[in-house]
């Protein structure tokens, strides 16, 4: 089993300058390793035989690959003998990276999914560096050694849990300073998925939204805090007095930096509260089904209208853009990412379940009730259930995920309006 920690740095001036440049050293050699792959891409990517006639051939040049690339650095550190002061082992890494960006780009993850083109990362966007290997006693009372860097004092918040041996470190450049994540692993512990069957008793089920974030089928509603919402008006203000000033002087540097410490608050509130609200939800039953939602998809932009003279029209994007900033704001996704990892680590189990359907139907008698999406109560005229819409999703959510099957249809605005009963 793996797991990370990440523990609060609090280096010396001298420390802090050097871990400063070599992040700045890091992200040159990121961009130019990029660029390399870049330029061959583009003198290679017409086929040989697709060419015109006669044409100029440039000479072939071999891909710059992973190895490649990697024995190109014994000549980076000659020609610009600075970047002798970084650890080996860290120029390396930064090697994997461009081929990790460059892979996703080009075939995709393993789970098939591809990233966009890579891009050239501008100042104060590289901000890890990592260590692939590192001595197990590099914590040493209050310090942690870092190779090159020297014995960097830490706060050791917490201790790991006994069996586990630090595999990586890695550095990271944050609003409020530097963290160091250490990456833990205990062979002896299996990767093991749980065998819970589930049943009516021991699972529950969830319905994730944006007017209540959690609502369980046993009746609960859960609020979203809006954390983002509170601080808007804040975030505004700063921005707007940093705006006033000069690029570059010393006085938007400090407010650019507030905004940044108020942002990463923000994003820490968010975190605490989807920890706290899985802790909770996995303390009532073993097995917790949710839908297993596209939030990327539901908070993409709408498409562009243009108009028969090519001006663009009203697409309602203006309109969305608060409801994509509450989608923002509660973070579902992330919500789902949290429950998933605290349940495999409490050997419990977190089911995806298809939510076509869970929002149509009756979670007493399965049957079709088509409603808007303001109609905000559900009301059966086959059973005569009358619930909260969201509770009925819930409960529905749990039945499919226990077996219960839904018949989909694709409903009409016609059919929707007969059968609409008043509540
Ligand atoms: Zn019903």
């Amino acid at each position: 089993m793996r797991i990370a920690y990440q523990y609060k740095l609090l280096p010396t001036t001298e420390q802090k300058a050097r871990l400063n440049n070599w992040l700045s050293m890091l992200r040159h050699c990121y961009n130019w390793m990029l660029a390399d792959r870049f330029d061959w891409y583009e003198q290679n990517r017409c086929a040989v035989n697709a060419c015109p006639l006669i044409c100029h051939l440039p000479s072939l040049r071999e891909q710059p690959e992973y190895y490649r690339q990697k024995r190109s650095l014994v000549q980076l550190k000659q020609d610009r003998s600075w970047y002798k002061d970084i650890y080996a082992d860290v120029l390396q890494d930064c090697v994997k990276r461009v081929k990790l960006t460059f892979q996703r780009f080009v075939s995709g993850d393993s789970k098939g999914g591809r990233s966009g083109k890579p891009r050239f990362k501008g100042r104060n966007r590289y901000r890890t560096f990592s260590y692939p290997r590192i001595k197990q006693d590099c914590i040493q009372g209050n310090k942690i050694i870092l190779p090159k860097i020297g014995a960097v004092k830490l706060r050791l918040h917490r201790s790991w849990p006994p069996g586990f041996t630090i595999k990586t470190a890695s550095v990271t450049k944050k609003a409020d300073g530097f963290y160091v994540t250490l990456s833990l692993e205990d062979k002896s512990i299996p990767d093991f998925v749980p065998e819970i069957t589930p049943n009516k008793k021991n699972s529950i089920g969830i319905d994730l939204g944006l007017e209540k974030i959690v609502s369980t089928s046993t009746g609960e509603l859960i609020l979203p805090p809006k954390y983002f919402r509170a601080s808007q008006d804040k975030l505004a203000r700063l921005q707007q007095k940093a705006n006033e000033k000069k690029k570059g002087s010393r006085a938007r540097k400090l407010l650019d930096r507030k905004i940044a410490k108020l942002h990463q608050k923000i994003a820490r509130q968010r975190k605490q509260f989807h920890f706290e609200t899985a802790r909770w939800l996995l303390s009532k039953a073993d097995v917790v089904f949710v839908e297993d939602l596209s939030v990327k998809n539901m908070s993409r932009r709408c498409k562009p209208k243009q108009g028969e003279d090519g001006s663009y029209l009203p697409n309602g994007q203006s309109r969305k853009v608060g409801l994509n900033k509450s989608f923002a704001d509660a973070g579902l996704s992330q919500f789902v990412d949290i429950l998933s990892y605290k349940a495999e680590k409490a050997g419990l189990k977190v089911i995806k379940v298809d939510p076509r359907g869970t929002s149509q139907h009756c979670s007493n008698c399965l049957n079709r009730v088509p409603k808007e999406l303001f109609d905000r109560w559900h009301c059966c005229y086959h059973c005569g259930l009358i619930l909260d819409r969201d509770l009925n999703s819930a409960e529905l959510i749990k039945k499919v995920g226990l077996g219960a099957s839904l018949t989909l249809k694709r409903s009409t605005r016609k059919g929707r309006e007969a059968h609409a009963v008043p509540c």
